[in-house]
């Protein structure tokens, strides 16, 4: 069994642990990284990463090639009704299989001289540091970034969170060239679809629904406009589930190990701003480790995410609720796509929720009362 001592230990290998290593190493501490799976390592998503999540990532030193993916200009809702579309104010956003994300965190961990050790088995927390089956890795600061399911947070006792919801999510990839430049999520009475454009041939189409037995071709049957599409299209991967949680912990962090991404709080799927909040995330969590201070880190996770839930509860009272209300709702912004566009911009953090106050509030009540 091999054994070694490093400034940081990282667990978990997905866009949260990646990221975390990366940003700990421009302070210039030594890091090590566990993942007990061996990559590629999959993982049922959106797959849609929005201006914000690139930003995060460009500080993290992090770019994107644009043919590693599809870039998309914003966000469409479709329900049988409506339709309304809203372009980032500025930006693209990059719509990128999982696996070939995870290739190119793992390349530009790399090239930062992050230790990298996949196919540890499943890692546990020790007294001063983390050990699997196959190894000891000794560290001054542990990160727990092992996913939804987090054993580094059960371990650690801090469990405890504020709020929970959980969605069943599903998704598959079709061969199909990309028919908008939008990600798009079609509203349907049982569930949401999103749909991405990850090349010039193929749509990564992702379900969620509080029935933990709707799979996407019984999905797809309520959702006729989306149906349509993709009839006949050849599935190119296998169809892969994933809890969406919404999950609040009431601390990220305890003496010298913090949690991050999955691990540490969790917001639906339906925000698709995931792996955008693990990357903030990881930039505010490598300042607290070198100011020595993870309080700091504690209350940059809570400002970080409040945002993203406020938007999760927006999206859930308003649209999810009752289809009658849905609808009319999203007739209301078709006929006002400049209150859409705002929203999308106070999603991605560029507006803040008073920039819709007054005018966006009365053109969408006016158009909501007169539908
Ligand atoms: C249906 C769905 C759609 C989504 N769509 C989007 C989207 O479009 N955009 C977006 O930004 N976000 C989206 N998300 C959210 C996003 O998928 C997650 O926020 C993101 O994967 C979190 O990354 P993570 O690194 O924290 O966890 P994970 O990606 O789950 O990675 C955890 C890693 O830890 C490893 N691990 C686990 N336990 C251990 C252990 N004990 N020891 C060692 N290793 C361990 C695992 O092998 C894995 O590699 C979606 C989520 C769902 C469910």
């Amino acid at each position: 069994m091999t054994e070694s001592v490093y400034d940081v230990c990282v667990v978990g290998g997905g866009p949260a642990g990646l990221a975390a290593a990366i940003a700990v190493r421009q302070y210039g501490l030594t890091v090590i990284l566990l993942d007990r799976a061996i990559p590629p390592i999959d993982k049922a998503c959106g797959e849609g990463l929005m201006p914000d999540s690139l930003r995060a990532l460009a500080q993290l030193g992090v770019t994107l090639p644009t043919q590693a993916g599809f870039n998309f200009r914003g966000i469409r809702f479709v329900d049988d009704h409506s339709c309304v579309s809203a372009d980032f104010p500025n930006g693209t956003g990059i719509a990128i299989r999982r696996t070939v994300l995870q290739q190119l965190l793992i390349e530009a961990a790399e090239r930062a001289g992050v230790a990298l050790r996949w196919g540890t088995g499943t890692v546990h927390l020790q007294k001063s540091g983390v050990a699997s089956d196959k190894l000891i890795a000794r560290a001054r600061w542990i990160v727990g970034a092992d996913g939804l399911n987090s054993q580094i947070r059960h371990q650690a006792g801090l469990d405890r969170c504020r709020v929970e919801r959980t969605r069943y999510g599903f998704r598959r990839h079709f061969r199909v060239a990309p028919w908008s430049s939008y990600m798009e999520v079609y509203w349907g009475a049982r569930c949401q679809a999103y749909v991405s454009p990850v090349s010039g041939e193929e749509m990564c189409i992702a379900v969620i629904s509080q029935d933990p037995k709707l799979r996407l071709t019984e999905a797809l049957a309520g959702l006729p406009q989306l149906e349509r599409r993709i009839r006949g299209a050849q599935p190119v991967s296998r169809e892969m589930g994933a809890l969406s949680v919404t999950r609040k912990l009431r601390r990220v962090h305890r003496d010298r190990l913090a949690l991050l991404g999955d691990a540490s709080g969790s917001v639906d799927a339906v925000t698709g701003e995931g792996m955008c909040l693990s990357f903030k995330q990881a930039a505010a969590l490598a300042r607290a480790i070198r100011s020595g201070d993870l309080e700091k880190y504690q209350e940059e996770h809570n400002r970080l995410g409040s945002r993203t839930h406020s938007m999760a509860a927006l999206l859930r009272v308003a649209l999810e609720s009752q289809t009658g209300l849905r609808q009319r709702i999203l007739a209301s912004l078709a006929r006002r796509p400049r209150v859409f566009e705002s929203l999308l911009a106070i999603h991605i953090g560029e507006r803040g929720f008073l920039d819709l106050w007054p005018r966006g509030v009365f053109e969408f009540g006016s158009a909501f009362l007169s539908g």
